[in-house]
């Protein structure tokens, strides 16, 4: 009887020191953000994601014919709203840029007011990504100015990584302007299977981190995004991790000396 109640006891003593729920997740307060490219043009996946139940981050294209509409949509329904901004590639086809690129030929006039006829287009947007751009990325005039106007325009900047040369981190942090970078891709590879696995790896890289950002697209394939999603989406908060707006993912000061406007 003795032998029972000791053993009790010690069970009930290493519950109390080892609770079942991961006490380093809540105190180290993990968060991860999805950002969701392409939106305004295509409609695959639109629907699911700006309707659904998870706080992802719209990156509307601008100069696309829904850009207004999926921007208020997105708004309406507390999702936040980011300008995905078309940037020329190396390669590639002209078409996949849509209207109105910063490509490298142009003036630097020329690229500030496309990039913010681009803000304008795009209603609520609180920050600004890159759409392709492996070319204008590098550019260092080029993405000074745009990291310019993110500061004129309290917006905050995720480089997509769509070139390890980018520029974009070391002007944003000489200009004092609120930088990220993607982590991951999730549909690099157009399976469900294959952004579930991508899933996966944005947990264990917030887990390692404390935070992290994937990119997926809505369009052609924006159903098999959306599905992988929503199907990987439990073991964040079984691991602790919340999915929160890219602005949550700045710091607290950051976020007030920058979005107290809204
Ligand atoms: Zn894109």
């Amino acid at each position: 009887m003795k032998k029972i109640i000791g053993t009790i006891l010690m069970i009930m003593v290493y519950v109390v020191l080892f609770p079942a729920t991961p006490a380093h997740g809540s105190a180290r307060d993990l968060k991860a953000s999805i950002i969701i490219d392409d939106f305004g043009g295509g409609t695959g996946g639109v629907k699911q994601f700006l309707e659904g139940d998870i706080p992802i981050t719209a990156a509307v294209m601008p100069f696309t014919p829904r850009a207004k509409e999926h921007a208020v949509w997105a708004h309406k329904n507390g999702i936040e709203v980011m300008v995905h901004l078309p940037m020329e590639p190396k390669k590639g086809k002209r078409s996949w840029l849509g209207p109105k690129p910063i490509t490298v030929n142009l003036s630097t006039q020329e690229v500030r007011k496309r990039v913010e006829e681009a803000i304008d287009t795009v209603p609520y947007a609180k920050g600004m990504n890159n759409h392709m751009g492996s070319l204008a990325v590098e550019n260092e005039r080029i993405v000074r100015e745009i990291v310019t106007i993110a500061k004129e325009r309290r917006m905050y900047i995720v480089d997509s990584g769509t070139s390890p040369n980018s520029k974009f981190t070391a002007l944003a942090k000489e200009l004092g302007v609120p930088i990220l970078s993607r982590d991951v891709f999730l549909d690099d590879i157009s399976s469900a299977e294959h952004v579930r696995k991508q899933m996966s790896k944005l947990a264990r890289i917030t887990e390692r981190k404390g935070t992290g950002i994937a990119i997926g697209h809505v369009g052609v394939s924006g159903n098999i995004c959306s599905s992988g999603v929503f199907q990987s989406i439990g073991q964040f908060s079984q691991r602790g991790i919340k999915i929160v707006p890219v602005s949550q993912l700045l710091s607290k000061q950051m976020q007030e000396m920058y979005f107290h406007h809204f």
